[in-house]
């Protein structure tokens, strides 16, 4: 077994034991107190000195350059956990997108790496986020300087995989990630339709903001079709139309909530463009008026490659297996930081549908093969190690 493996095995009772805190005392977007003194304290414990910063934590191991950024993020979902585990959350917080178990092996990643850390070529800089989930977090850090003093020349995360989320090996002790296009953007919006209130039976008096909306609507479901290539992967969905509430009466507004997925910034670019100018173009054919808002965003996550190639070498020689895999569908707000920094993002496999891991992430009744912590706490090691000897 190899010494890196060797030694996060060691420490698999400590690394479970953490992640089931952290489980127990779900915490939710930024309001992470538990959480962030948990994180603080273990930190403390081994010699690092942790500091707050953009709505997280960070700090680092090592010295000079160059420098890797490690990154977990520490939030919740708000939903009540139906797992049933001794450990389950009971304050209507649950960790079912697995950010327990990112926190939990990088703590487990920094003890190894600070009882190493004469042997660092250079400098590797924690990044305990919060807020993921509101995608908000990671630019909140950058906003802060986490990119700065010193200055970061790569960064890297995990996220856990498990239940049926995919057709690829989610069995513990394997790692998969996509060679360029990792995951896609997310653009949350809302459009409200101002229209002019009327009795019912004097429409032509009146401007029907509902009529509009569903106007825009069809519209919107149409600019995939029309506007990018066929081989360009991209999703939009609309969620929410509410307008009106009574039969007789001509509403006077309408609020239409959607969101839309791509793999490519330029086409993201187009998206957040054509879905302005379709809904106000639409709107004022009716005579009613459209204003969009775009409520929360993250960039696509896309994978440098000779990174991702480097790194899964590394990564390789800890895990059982890596595997490269098409990009998959979820968002994540690590993409943030792939317009400053080369950077690879890749999925512990944490539980496969045949060994009885039904939910996946963001199900209240996910749970997850905690045989996989001390291979993602591995992985993170080893990278590091080996990335900074290699760029010195
Ligand atoms: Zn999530
Ligand atoms: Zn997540």
């Amino acid at each position: 077994m190899h010494q890196v493996l060797q030694e996060a095995m060691s420490m698999k009772e400590e690394i479970i034991s953490l992640r089931r805190q952290i489980h127990e005392n779900a915490e939710l977007a930024f309001d992470l107190p538990k959480t962030k003194k948990l994180v603080t304290d273990t930190l403390c414990s081994i010699g690092c000195e942790p500091k707050p910063l953009g709505g997280g934590i960070t700090c680092t191991i090592g010295s000079g350059s160059p420098v890797l950024l490690l990154r977990a993020d520490m939030d919740a979902l708000p939903q009540t956990e139906d797992t049933g585990l001794p450990f389950a959350c009971k304050d209507g917080a649950c960790h079912s997108c697995g950010h327990d178990a990112h926190t939990a092996m990088l703590l487990a990643a920094a003890k190894i790496l600070k009882a190493h850390e004469s042997e660092l070529s250079g400098t590797v800089k924690l990044m305990f986020q919060a807020g993921e989930e509101t995608l908000l977090g990671s630019q909140k850090m950058i906003d802060a300087g986490i990119l700065e003093n010193p200055k970061v020349d790569a960064a890297m995360g995990l996220h856990m995989n498990f239940g049926p989320c995919g057709d690829f090996d989610l069995h513990a002790g394997t790692m998969t990630y996509a060679a360029r296009q990792m995951m896609p953007s997310a653009d949350e919006f809302k459009i409200k339709v101002k229209g002019r209130s009327a009795h019912g039976s004097c429409a032509f008096q009146g401007i029907s903001a509902v009529s509009a909306a569903s106007a825009i609507v069809t519209a919107l479901q149409q600019l995939l079709a029309l506007e990018l290539p066929a081989d360009e992967k991209a999703i939009l969905s609309i969620g929410s139309l509410h307008g009106g509430n009574a039969s007789n009466v001509i509403p006077d507004e309408a609020v239409i909530m959607g969101n839309f997925r791509a793999y490519n910034p330029q086409y993201r670019a187009l998206m957040q463009e054509r879905v302005r100018e379709i809904a106000s173009g639409i709107a004022s054919a009716w005579r009613a008026e459209a204003v969009t808002e775009y409520i929360a965003g993250v960039a696509p996550n896309i994978n440098d490659p000779d990174l991702a190639a480097e790194m899964a070498g590394y990564a390789a020689e800890v895990m059982k297996k890596v595997e490269v895999i098409p990009p998959v569908k979820g968002s994540e707000d690590f993409a943030n930081l792939c317009s400053h920094v080369p950077t690879f993002f890749a999925n512990i496999s944490a539980g496969s549908p045949d060994d009885g891991y039904a939910y996946s992430m963001h199900n209240p009744k996910a749970v997850l093969d905690e045989e996989a912590l001390p291979y993602g706490a591995a992985v993170h090691v080893n990278c590091a190690i080996n990335w900074l000897a290699n760029h010195k």
